[in-house]
């Protein structure tokens, strides 16, 4: 079978190759694959500062964002034949550590965790692959190959109980304002959980007009390109989801008091600002404010996502997958084209 594989730490060297069939090792469910979404991530790893093969290993078969068709599973693990599932990206530590041992490898606290696609395991970007039942998530039929959305959707669906749970710690605390830093498919995703729950939602993105300002606009949310917006807003949360470090800063001590700032997007190293550590301390502890940090997502995440998407208006979220390519072109959806959200690459044709 074909699969997209690169040699993790040196850039450009991905390719479409012939792979042998996937082991049993991998998990009793095989699965078809129908398609592959990319993202930041995958061009970390394709840029060689990123990604690790599998232990003893040269080459890891890449791809972590899955939707397939389930071809073979064990009597009564609760899959059959051509039901459609998202394989989970993350498995737990060997140890485990204590929150690997109860089921939140999103918590790992040794970082001896793996990641498929990402992290010492193969990936998804293969025309079939295995998985173990417990971590491949069913996805509604009607989601068809929108089901692609769901491991970015659980991304979000961590970040938002996170921030839920952390907001809980004062009982009166009652959100009504949010704000998305960033309308790629991380931020649209986090904007349209926050219509879900209700709240004014605002989106700040660099891009004027076009189709991510329509797309917030019909969530019924408010869009912005002036980064001004952040100093008059005073939202009860902020979802930070560019890692741009010129807008972390300006997001720091940026809510309304007992707010909450989630840190979602990962950040290039190597900038330094000048900061006023006095003025976003006296601010954050005036104001019991908190800002924290959000990666990957354990099966309640996913869980929580494949009905955040099943509830969601689905025209609305096909027009975040702006360009689907087949396999035999798969370096295209790599490549940043204007007006792109979430590509994918197709494994049906
Ligand atoms: C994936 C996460 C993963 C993170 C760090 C993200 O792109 O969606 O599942 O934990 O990269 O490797």
């Amino acid at each position: 079978m074909r699969a997209i594989t690169v040699s993790p730490g040196i850039a450009n060297s991905a390719r479409l190759e012939e792979v042998p069939e996937p082991p049993l090792g991998d998990g009793a469910v095989l699965v078809r694959t129908q398609a592959l979404g990319v993202c930041g991530t995958d061009r970390e790893i394709l840029s060689g500062v990123y990604g690790f093969a599998p232990p003893g290993e040269g080459r890891l078969v890449l791809g972590h964002e899955s939707l397939g068709a389930v071809e073979e599973a064990p009597a009564g693990c609760g899959l059959a034949p051509g039901d459609l599932v998202v394989g989970i990206v993350r498995r737990p530590d060997p140890q485990p550590c204590p929150a690997c041992a109860v089921g939140e490898w999103d918590m790992c606290r040794n970082g001896r965790y793996t990641e498929r696609g990402i992290k010492e395991r193969h990936g998804y970007g293969a025309e079939r692959f295995r998985v173990e039942p417990e971590f491949a998530v069913k996805i509604e039929p009607g989601l068809g190959l929108l089901g692609v959305l769901l491991e970015p959707a659980s991304i979000l669906a961590k970040a938002w109980d996170h921030t839920e749970r952390i907001g809980a710690r004062a009982r009166g605390w009652e959100p009504s304002a949010l704000l998305v830093t960033g309308a790629g498919p991380i931020g649209l995703i986090a904007a349209m959980m926050g219509v879900q729950r209700g709240l004014a939602v605002h989106v700040l993105d660099h891009h004027k007009g076009g189709v991510k300002e329509a797309l917030v606009r019909d969530l019924g949310g408010s869009y912005h390109s002036d980064a001004g917006v952040l100093s008059q807003l005073a939202p009860d949360i902020v979802m930070e989801c560019t890692g741009a470090p010129a807008l972390i800063k300006e997001c720091l001590a940026a809510t309304a008091p007992a707010g909450v700032v989630c840190l979602a997007g990962v950040s290039d190293t190597g900038r330094s600002f000048e900061l006023d550590i006095g003025r976003i301390n006296r601010t954050m502890v005036l104001e019991n404010d908190c800002v924290f940090g959000s990666v990957n997502a354990n099966r309640r995440h996913y869980e929580m996502a494949a009905q955040a998407l099943a509830r969601a208006d689905k025209s609305w979220l096909s027009r975040l997958i702006t360009r689907r390519v087949p396999l035999g072109r798969w370096s295209e959806a790599l490549e940043h084209r204007p007006g792109d959200i979430k590509v994918i690459v197709d494994f049906t044709h």
